[in-house]
């Protein structure tokens, strides 16, 4: 799943994770995860993720091939956020060689800077099961409850500021796009238009990607 910041990669991601009962990876999760826990890894990246720039190669391409090799990966997985540089989808290239594997479908959500601001600015997570709302575009059915687990705990993530956005989009014009074309010379990009609500989002998504099995 790749697009800005924003863009429903986590909604859409989730959702796909329920739909072929396989592992949704998120390296922007896992280094919150490590950040929380005040790992070496975890001080070096809250500067970085702060800031709105990319954390370095070394460490995300370290980090994501550890996670492929824990079990629940083996028979596939939906990478979120993964890559975001072309040395990034250069070692995925290799690493998927190794493992025997081939990507199925690369999609690409397309959504308007303009429109990122809002949704960034209204995201917030149940702080229990990790369900993503919006303040204005996905809220709560009962105000201050998790649909899914009726959790009254919700976190809003310290880089989703006004002031951040920007060099957030920056990075991903700049340093992300640029993989794009590598994936539609393989014939697997699938641009998705992300402007529209999130089950029509799903239903173009289904219509491109296999079918579960
Ligand atoms: P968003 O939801 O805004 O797309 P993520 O949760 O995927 O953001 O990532 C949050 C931050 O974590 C990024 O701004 C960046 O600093 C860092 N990050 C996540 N994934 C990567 C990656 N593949 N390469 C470099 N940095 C990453
Ligand atoms: P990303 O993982 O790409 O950064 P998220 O999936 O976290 O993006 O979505 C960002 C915010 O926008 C969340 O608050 C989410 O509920 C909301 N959102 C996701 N998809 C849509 C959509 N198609 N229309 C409106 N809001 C959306
Ligand atoms: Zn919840």
């Amino acid at each position: 799943m790749l697009g800005p910041p924003g863009a429903g990669k986590g909604t859409q991601a989730k959702r796909l994770q329920d739909r072929y009962r396989i592992a949704q990876i998120s390296t922007g999760d896992m280094l919150r995860a490590e950040v929380a826990a005040g790992s070496p890894i975890g001080r070096e990246a809250k500067v970085v993720m702060e800031s709105g720039q990319l954390v370095s190669d070394d460490i995300i391409i370290r980090m994501l091939g550890q996670r492929v090799e824990q079990p629940d990966a083996a028979n596939g997985f939906i990478l979120d956020g993964f890559p975001r540089t072309v040395p990034q989808a250069q070692a995925l290239d290799r690493l998927l060689a190794d493992k025997r594997m081939e990507l199925d479908g690369v999609i690409e959500l397309r959504v308007d800077d303009t429109a990122l601001i809002d949704r960034i600015a209204g995201r917030f997570t149940c702080a229990k099961c990790g369900t993503g709302y919006h303040d204005t575009f996905r809220p709560t059915a009962v105000a201050g409850t998790c649909d899914v687990c009726g959790s009254h705990e919700f976190t809003r993530r310290a880089d989703d500021n006004r002031e951040t956005v920007g060099a957030r989009l920056e990075a991903y014009h700049r340093q992300t796009a640029p993989i794009l074309p590598h994936y539609a010379a393989q014939g697997i990009l699938h641009t998705v238009d992300g402007m529209a609500d999130i089950d029509e989002v799903a239903r173009q998504i289904d219509g491109v990607l296999p079918a579960a099995h």
